[in-house]
């Protein structure tokens, strides 16, 4: 029983006695400030203005939702600020509504500091009141006052905080106005409580059962905050309050009052923007005027294909270019190591580890540097002029149809140039679900390591149809992801029995919002290119090192100890083994089994181990290509074959970075253990498949 007590502690009373010592022995003066409020409203601009770059990123326990604190140093005190997940309402649909609310409503919140974007104040109300139903000091920071200035709009900086009943402060992150005010009215509004928290007041009905439901949970805890939040939660019938409820409402909470209570604040937030909004403008011309063109029914599509192309172009042409740059440094530095090993005395062994294993390993990985910080670099763009919502707007109601936003898409787009930098990019997407199962199926987007292999076996056994063959590849593993996606969505939704269809659309809905376009922010973009830089460089560079060294290891070592040649290896045992495992999908030679493996490292790999395994030196000559086909010609490996290696290469996880950026991103171990499990053996039923089906035919 102690979980229910738990659970039930949690409900009628936020303190942990932990938090609460640790609260004690915070100096008084110190507070824990919550940024909360709509996604683009500002939150992390705000929260930079105030500490710089010097933020700690972490995650909530429990869940993959990002956590940013920071420091603040006002007038000699320093208060913690907290940049929370951006939300459209505290209800408990998404995880990140889950987080911002627990936390909120924890003892680790002194201030909220509601962050609403003063140019589409109608929006941002709805989240505000539900704040200040929560009966916690709340000050309103009405952000990108510039804008609402430079449009020639007026907001009654009177009335509204009359109405609200919580102090109003005009500030732009921006611009850098207003933060010290906002900052006092922070450290004095503290001071001032009790808050009143029935700004909104609903029919005599709803408040009646409100009073009713006070009436008990006062009964169970007299010592219980905010009542009344929690009573119009259960006349919401929110899952997650309801499942924790230690006690029985159902007579007085008898159906759902959630479309009533919502409609009543709405209807509050009418009079609110009709009393104080003057010069009432949704959104600028210039916005309107370019949204116009960019997101049009017809032409939409096309341009955002269009910039998207520009991106892949930059990506990948460009960053190949400075790519080029890097490699040459690479091979120097190899070279000079080598050199220096052999002046050392070196032995083989450890000359080998250092070259082969790591500077190739890891060294390869550097290369990509230039590549993500491009792509970051033209995300960021994107993102920061407004252009990314609008993508989400014109693929939504295709990615709709099987269960993700628009989002999703640019991920999966990336995933045709690399894996590692696209599922970094699903970063962009809010929502957990989302972000998995965008990583599930990013990794069928064939990338351009593939394009070897698939250009190697076509070329070799499909002769005029080669291109053929290698473009169907793309296609199957564009159509399968997209059919995963849909499937992975029908698990889910039964596996969520508490969340009904019409919820979930509404869900969809809210989230299709188009802000301002704005000219990008330099200081913005490079925090946003530096975190990501750093984070690939520190942890993927740190897996990925010991993931080269242990691929090394089962290359160059045998029962024998260290080996020169690979068919002496570990690996080539390995290889061995798998042969009964890869009979079946027509590809149960060793040497394949090695190259797949190695193919781990990096998919280019797959061709080069071929080469070396089956005795080849130019893979990539005419005389090579030919003097290979006869080779496995003579081992019956022909163009069926080809063609389930192939498939097995598309489906298979793309490269140790993958796996590791993976589990970076997605921060559980179990979660990307199912991938890799899910991606080797959807790799091998495929190409049974293909081969077993194709064997009735040939
Ligand atoms: P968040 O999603 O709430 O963290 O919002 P961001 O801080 O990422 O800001 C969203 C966009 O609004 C970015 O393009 C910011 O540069 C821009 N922005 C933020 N604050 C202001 C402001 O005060 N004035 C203007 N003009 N733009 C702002
Ligand atoms: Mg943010």
């Amino acid at each position: 029983m102690t979980s229910t007590n738990s659970n039930q502690d949690k409900f009628l009373n936020n303190r942990n006695p932990n938090t609460a010592m640790k609260n004690k022995m915070r100096k008084a003066e110190e507070l824990n400030i919550g940024f909360i409020g709509n996604p683009n409203s500002g939150k992390t601009t705000l929260f930079n203005a105030y500490t710089g770059a010097q933020l700690k990123v972490a995650n909530w326990p429990g869940v993959t939702v990002e956590k940013k604190e920071g420091a603040l140093r006002y007038h000699n005190h320093v208060h913690k600020l907290v940049d929370l997940p951006g939300i459209y309402s505290l209800t408990s649909y998404s995880i990140e509504e889950k987080v911002s609310r627990q936390y909120i409503l924890s003892d680790d919140v002194d201030v909220i500091v509601d962050i609403a974007d003063a140019s589409n104040l109608e929006r941002n109300l709805y989240l505000t009141l539900q704040l200040i139903e929560i009966g916690k000091p709340v000050v309103l920071a009405l952000n990108m006052m510039d804008i609402v200035k430079e449009r020639g709009m007026e907001i009654d900086l009177h009335r509204l905080p009359e109405m609200l009943g919580i102090p109003v402060i005009p500030v732009s992150a921006r611009k850098k106005t207003g933060l010290d005010i906002l900052m006092h009215a922070v450290s004095h509004h503290k001071a001032s409580e009790p808050k009143s928290n029935d700004v909104v007041v609903y029919s005599e009905l709803i408040e009646d059962k409100i009073t009713k439901i006070i009436e008990r949970l006062r009964e169970y805890n007299p010592d219980i905050h905010n009542p009344r939040f929690y009573a119009i939660k259960l006349l919401e019938n929110d899952s997650e309050i309801m499942g924790n409820c230690p006690f029985d409402v159902s007579d007085i909470v008898d159906r759902s009052y959630e479309t009533e209570i919502i409609n009543r604040k709405y209807d509050f937030i009418e009079e609110v923007i009709e009393e104080v909004l003057v010069n009432r403008q949704e959104r600028s011309e210039l916005t309107d005027k370019i949204d116009n063109v960019l997101t049009h029914r017809i032409l939409g599509i096309p341009i955002f294909l269009g910039i998207m192309g520009l991106v892949f172009f930059l990506t990948f042409t460009l960053g190949d270019g400075i790519k080029g740059i890097f490699e040459g440094w690479l091979e120097s530095f190899s070279v000079w190591t080598e050199d220096v090993l052999l002046a050392l005395n070196a032995g083989a062994i450890l000359k080998s580890l250092i070259i082969d294993g790591i500077i190739t390993g890891v060294g390869t990985i550097l290369t990509f540097l230039p590549n993500i910080a491009i792509l970051f670099l033209a995300l960021a763009f994107l993102e920061d002029s407004g252009y990314m919502a609008r993508v989400t707007y014109v693929m939504n109601g295709i990615m709709n149809k099987i269960g993700l936003t628009g989002r999703a898409f640019i991920p999966m787009l990336l995933g045709f140039g690399c894996t590692v930098p696209a599922i970094m990019a699903t970063r962009t997407l809010e929502n957990v679900r989302d972000r998995r199962k965008t990583i599930l199926i990013t990794p069928f987007m064939s990338c351009s390591a593939k394009i070897p292999v698939y250009v190697l076996l076509s070329g070799m056994f499909f002769g005029k149809f080669a291109t053929l063959a290698a473009l169907s590849m793309y296609i199957i593993g564009l159509v399968s992801g997209l059919l995963i996606a849909f499937a992975a969505t029908k698990i889910e939704d039964k596996a969520d029995q508490l969340k009904s269809p019409d919820e979930k659309s509404e869900v969809n809905q809210l989230l299709i919002e188009l802000p301002e376009y704005k000219n990008p922010n330099a200081y913005s973009i490079l925090i946003y290119v530096w975190e990501n830089v750093k984070a690939y460089l520190s942890k993927a560079g740190t897996t990925i090192f010991l993931a080269s060294v242990v691929l090394w290891f089962i290359l160059s070592f045998g029962t024998t100890g260290y080996v020169e040649d690979m068919s002496q290896s570990f690996g080539a045992v390995i290889g061995h083994f798998l042969v009964p495992a890869l009979e079946p999908a027509g590809l149960g030679f060793w040497q394949i089994g090695v190259s797949l493996i190695s193919g781990l490292a990096a998919k280019e790999v797959v061709v080069s181990s071929m080469g070396i395994l089956f005795g080849i030196t130019s893979i990539d000559s005419a005389i090579g290509l030919s003097a290979m086909h006869q080779t496995l010609g003579v081992m019956g490996f022909g163009a069926l074959n080809a063609y389930s290696m192939m498939i097995f290469v598309l489906f298979y996880t793309p490269c140790v970075a993958t796996l590791a950026v993976t589990a970076q991103e997605l921060k559980a171990a179990k979660w990307t253990t199912f991938l890799l499990i899910f991606q080797l053996t959807f790799a091998w039923i495929a190409s049974v498949l293909v081969y077993q089906i194709g064997s009735l035919f040939i």
